[in-house]
């Protein structure tokens, strides 16, 4: 459901009260004008309450039975943040999950380029054992000159892809007026980089019944992108992944400067998971899974990696691509690390 106003409050319910206690304090937020965002946890419930900061402090709130704290969430993001939610989110794709112990292998090419190109990619990844196939066919090109995708012919060999393979697609949407295409399509919406400040698209797919792949912008704060999240999840959807692929600084060696330090400080800041793009971050392809191996020790949720049967001939990205005959060898050192981090592929 979508949230309207802003949560200021933070009620957080001891261990052993009770779904009554939790109604009553949901009814007396309404009796005073207010309204109530309630999650229930595996320890505790908490209920964020949402109205005028001044009107909610007059509200006995602590006094009520089965009340452990009442706390105001200082923070500019809210719903995405770690203290409304008390568990970390666990987002399922047809079965496919990312979060908490579950890390998602996202895989794929660049850009659907033609048919043979997808499905080879989808086959070789997923034979690697990938759990979502990764793909665009809506393209932000820096140069206009570019190949700029196929569009919907793209979403429809994906869609093949996704029949022959059974894994779930992420692709990009980057203009309102595809919503209704890729949504139909996608598994998981991304919003790229270049997009993660368009607010009209974010809340426009906070509104869509599916996940979002959120990517952090080039020169975009940890913070802003968690306000870009907050986006979405206020519209009522809440199923959001973040993705940090790297930031624009003065280095020069790799195409952007992966941000590592952004996995710990988002975990410890969201409820939402956590995926690493080491591709976009390396934008060369040897070094691609020495920043997959940081993200996972890291404690990523997972990582969204290029792919490709002959990165020499790609429209798109070609340096930074992983040939396909080589994406067995990685992934199965991925999940010697992701093992080692005590979690599972999802
Ligand atoms: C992509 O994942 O295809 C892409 C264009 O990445 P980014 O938005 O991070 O540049
Ligand atoms: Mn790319």
């Amino acid at each position: 459901m979508a949230v309207n106003g802003s949560p200021e409050l933070l009620i957080v319910m001891g261990a052993h009260a009770t779904a009554e206690q939790v109604d009553e304090v949901v009814a007396r937020l309404a009796e005073a004008g207010a309204h109530a965002h309630v999650t229930a946890g595996k320890e505790a419930t908490v209920i964020g309450a949402i109205g005028e900061r001044e009107l909610l402090a007059t509200l006995p709130l602590e006094g009520f039975p089965g009340v452990e704290q009442v706390l105001p969430i200082l923070k500019p993001y809210k719903l995405v943040s770690r203290e409304i939610a008390p568990d970390p989110t666990v987002i399922d794709v047809r079965g496919r999950r990312i979060g908490d112990g579950y890390f998602g292998l996202i895989a794929g090419p660049c850009t659907v380029e033609y048919r043979e190109q997808t499905l080879a990619t989808a086959r070789a990844v997923k034979e690697a054992g990938a759990t979502m196939l990764r793909g665009g066919a809506f393209k932000p090109r820096t140069s206009p000159y570019t190949f700029q995708g196929l569009g919907v012919e793209g979403l429809e060999i994906l869609a093949e892809a996704r029949a022959e393979t059974g894994l779930p697609l992420v692709t990009e949407l980057m203009d309102p007026r595809h919503v209704e295409a890729v949504v139909e399509t996608a598994d998981v919406i991304q919003i790229g980089a270049r997009n993660m400040q368009n607010f009209i698209l974010l809340s426009e797919v906070g509104r869509a019944g599916k996940p979002v792949l959120l990517k952090r912008g080039p020169s975009a704060s940890v913070e802003e992108l968690l306000m870009a999240a907050e986006y979405v999840v206020k519209e009522g959807n809440a199923r959001v992944i973040l993705c940090e692929r790297g930031i624009r600084t003065f280095e020069r060696s790799t195409r952007y400067t992966l941000d590592i330090g952004a996995i710990p400080v988002l975990k410890q800041e969201t409820h939402l998971p956590v995926i690493v793009d080491p591709s976009h971050a390396a934008g060369r392809r040897d070094l691609v899974p020495a920043l997959a191996r940081a993200a996972v020790a890291a404690g990523a949720d997972g990582i969204i990696v290029e792919a490709h049967p002959s990165p020499d001939e790609a429209l798109c990205d070609g340096p930074q691509l992983i040939p396909t005959a080589e994406f067995g060898a990685f992934a199965d050192e991925i999940r010697s690390f992701v093992a080692l981090m005590g979690k599972e592929i999802g």
